[in-house]
């Protein structure tokens, strides 16, 4: 029988050596973690430098805190699902280790909690260390997101957050492999509340999320909600049949009843560029949809832990 926990505590590490030291300190400073039962559960996500040893460490002299390690780097969303996976906590809650998502907002997610609330997300308030090009991006995403998924996103909306046990188990059934954590809390309903915070400058070390990263979330988060892009084919093709049958009109219309009907290489040019540009665009919608049914029919497992400690 597991023994039973008020609070886990999830944190995502991908290369947060220098970070982990004072993430634990200032867990371990809140006087709400003292008296409830929690464990702070660290999940290594491949990390290349020393996370796990220090993981190690930590999990040596306090028993609260336990360590995964993956084989390789899966990413930040499959590092959450492990550490939710793991959990035992009757609430369950989900921060950064490189302290932009501050500890001392914990009570606050505990008290809503508390008060009957079964996820208690955040919204971020951005401060100036966030940067410029990061703010106008995700913006655009989300808005984006809104309009064509139906489901409700909010901006800014962070993965720190607060999760019921039911919640939690419920997340556990969903194994799909487009991980988009934002989209499937909005979409598992249950009673929902907000907190916002002042998101922090990252303590140490540069963001792990490239750009590379950010487009492959985007689109993850896009397919795996929307259906809208490969609707897009659909209209654009109706619309194109609608003009290239005006310009048949136009085309009979100057074979039949006048003498200039050489011309036209122009016209020609552009209508097979243009039709053989929008084929290849939705070719790759079409592809990008495609591989995300094939990667879920391999069934493959979402994450592969090489190491544990105190689990
Ligand atoms: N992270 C991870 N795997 C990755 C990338 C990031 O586990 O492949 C972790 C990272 O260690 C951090 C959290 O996810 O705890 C958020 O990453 P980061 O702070 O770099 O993103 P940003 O705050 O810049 O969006
Ligand atoms: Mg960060």
């Amino acid at each position: 029988m597991p023994e039973n926990l008020d609070l886990s505590i999830v944190i995502p590490v991908y290369n947060e050596a220098d970070n982990l030291e004072h993430l634990y300190q200032r867990l371990s400073k809140l006087a709400e973690l003292q008296s409830l039962k929690s464990e702070f559960i660290f999940v290594d996500d491949g990390s290349s430098d020393s996370s796990f040893k220090t993981i190690e460490r930590l999990a040596a002299i306090d028993p609260r805190v336990k360590g995964l390690s993956f084989s390789r780097n899966f990413g930040h969303m499959f590092a959450l699902t492990a550490g939710l996976d793991a959990s035992r906590g009757r609430a369950v809650i989900t921060l950064d280790a490189d302290l932009q998502h501050p500890p001392e907002v914990i009570p606050v997610l505990l008290q809503k909690w508390k008060h009957g609330a079964e996820i208690v997300n955040t919204l971020r308030i951005d401060s100036a260390g966030t940067a410029f090009f990061k703010r106008v991006t995700a913006g655009t995403f989300y808005r984006l997101m809104q309009r064509i998924a139906r489901i409700n996103l909010p901006q800014n909306a962070a993965d720190f957050r607060l999760l019921d046990r039911k919640v939690v188990e419920t997340l556990k059934t969903v194994r799909e492999r487009g991980r988009f954590l934002r989209g499937l809390i909005s979409w598992v309903g249950y009673k929902q509340e907000f907190v916002e915070y002042k998101a922090e400058k990252r303590l140490a070390g540069q963001t792990k999320y490239s750009l590379g990263k950010m487009i492959a979330f985007a689109l993850d988060g896009i397919t795996s909600f929307s259906a809208v892009p490969l609707r897009f084919a659909t209209y654009l093709g109706l619309l194109t049949a609608l003009i290239s049958f005006l310009y048949m009109i136009y085309a009979l219309y100057q074979h039949f009843f006048t003498s200039h009907t050489l011309e036209g290489w122009t016209s020609v040019m552009v209508t097979v560029l243009f039709i053989g540009g929008i084929q290849l665009i939705f070719l790759g919608v079409i592809g990008e949809y495609l591989s995300r049914v094939y990667e879920e029919t391999k069934q493959r497992p979402l994450y592969i832990i090489s190491r544990k400690v105190g689990l």
